[in-house]
C-alpha cells in the first residue's frame, strides 16, 4: 500500500468527551492516557465557530469516504464478503488513516466517532427501536469499527486515544489484525487506482466552493484524489439538498451525492460537543 501524507489544512480543535479519559494504558509499555488537548500549533486561536466547522467538515469527509467505498465496489467490481455498508465504513477508516498525517487523521477519527456517538445517542433518546434488520450496522457499532481500525493501524502510538474513546481492551486486542485484514482486502483495489496514476476521473458537479464550506472541502478532496489516482470510469460528486440527512452512491449514474442536510446535522453535532 502506498502511504500518503498531506499537510494539515487547518488547525483543528476537537474537544470530545464521550467517556472520561482512563488513566491507565492496556499495555505495560504505554504511558497513561493524556487528557484531551487542543491539537494544532495554534489551536487556541481558533474561534468556537471555526472549530465546529472543521469538526463537521471532518465528519462529512468520513461519510464521503464511505460513499467512495460504494463507488469503488461498483466501479472496480470489488467483491464484498459481508455487508456492503460495513465494507464502505472499513474503506472510510482506511482512508482516514492513510491519506492524512497523524494530527489530521486523529482529528478526523475523533470527528467521525463524535458523529456516530451523537447519532447513537439520538436514537436512544428518541425511543426508536434500533433497526437491526436494516442494511447498516447500528451506529454504536459503526463508532467502534472506526475507532478499532484507526487504533489497529498503529497500536503503539494510538492507545491513549483509543482508551479515551472507550475502546474496550477485549476488542482492542483484535484491532491490529482487523486493520491488517482490512488493508489486505481493500489494498489491491486501491493500489489499482493508484497505479493508474493521476487523472480527472472524479468530477465535481456541486455548487461553487466559494458558496459553501463543505463544497470547498469536497472540491479539495476531489482534486487531491485526482492527483493520486484514476478510476476506469468517471465518478461525479455533488452536494445537494435531498430532503433528509443522508449521502448516497447511485450506480445508475455513477455518482455520489452528499446531502446538504447531513452537513447541517454534522454542524449540530459539532456545536453540541
Ligand atoms: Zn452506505
Amino acid at each position: 500500500m502506498l502511504r500518503l501524507f498531506r499537510a494539515l489544512l487547518a488547525p483543528i480543535l476537537i474537544v470530545l468527551s464521550l467517556s472520561p479519559a482512563v488513566a491507565e494504558g492496556w499495555s505495560k509499555a504505554t504511558n497513561t492516557a493524556d487528557p484531551v488537548e487542543e491539537t494544532g500549533a495554534d489551536a487556541g486561536d481558533i474561534s468556537p465557530e471555526d472549530a465546529a466547522l472543521y469538526m463537521a467538515q471532518d465528519a462529512v469527509l468520513s461519510i464521503f469516504y464511505h460513499e467512495m467505498g460504494h463507488a469503488l465496489i461498483d466501479i472496480l467490481q470489488a467483491p464484498v464478503l459481508g455487508l456492503e455498508e460495513d465494507a464502505a465504513d472499513v474503506l472510510s477508516a482506511l482512508l482516514i488513516n492513510e491519506l492524512w498525517d497523524e494530527e489530521s487523521s486523529e482529528a478526523k477519527l475523533r470527528a467521525t466517532a463524535a458523529f456516530w456517538a451523537a447519532s447513537a445517542s439520538e436514537t436512544m433518546t428518541s425511543g426508536e427501536m434500533q433497526l437491526n434488520y436494516g442494511v447498516h450496522s447500528p451506529d454504536d457499532r459503526r463508532y467502534f469499527t472506526y475507532v478499532c481500525l484507526w487504533y489497529g493501524a498503529s497500536p503503539e502510538t494510538r492507545e491513549a486515544v483509543a482508551i479515551e474513546l472507550g475502546l474496550p481492551e477485549d476488542r482492542a486486542m483484535s484491532c491490529p489484525d482487523e486493520f491488517d485484514l482490512a488493508n489486505r482486502s481493500w489494498g489491491p483495489f486501491l493500489d489499482r487506482a493508484y497505479r493508474a496514476g493521476a487523472g480527472s476521473s472524479l468530477i465535481w458537479e456541486g455548487p461553487d466552493p466559494e458558496d459553501d464550506p463543505f463544497a470547498a472541502m469536497l472540491v479539495e478532496e476531489v482534486d487531491y484524489l485526482n492527483s493520486l489516482l484514476s478510476l476506469p470510469q468517471d465518478l461525479t460528486i455533488t452536494l445537494a439538498s435531498c430532503g433528509e440527512a443522508n449521502a448516497f452512491y447511485d450506480p445508475s449514474v455513477v455518482g455520489v451525492t452528499m446531502c446538504t442536510e447531513i452537513t447541517e446535522w454534522a454542524m449540530d453535532v459539532a456545536y453540541n460537543q
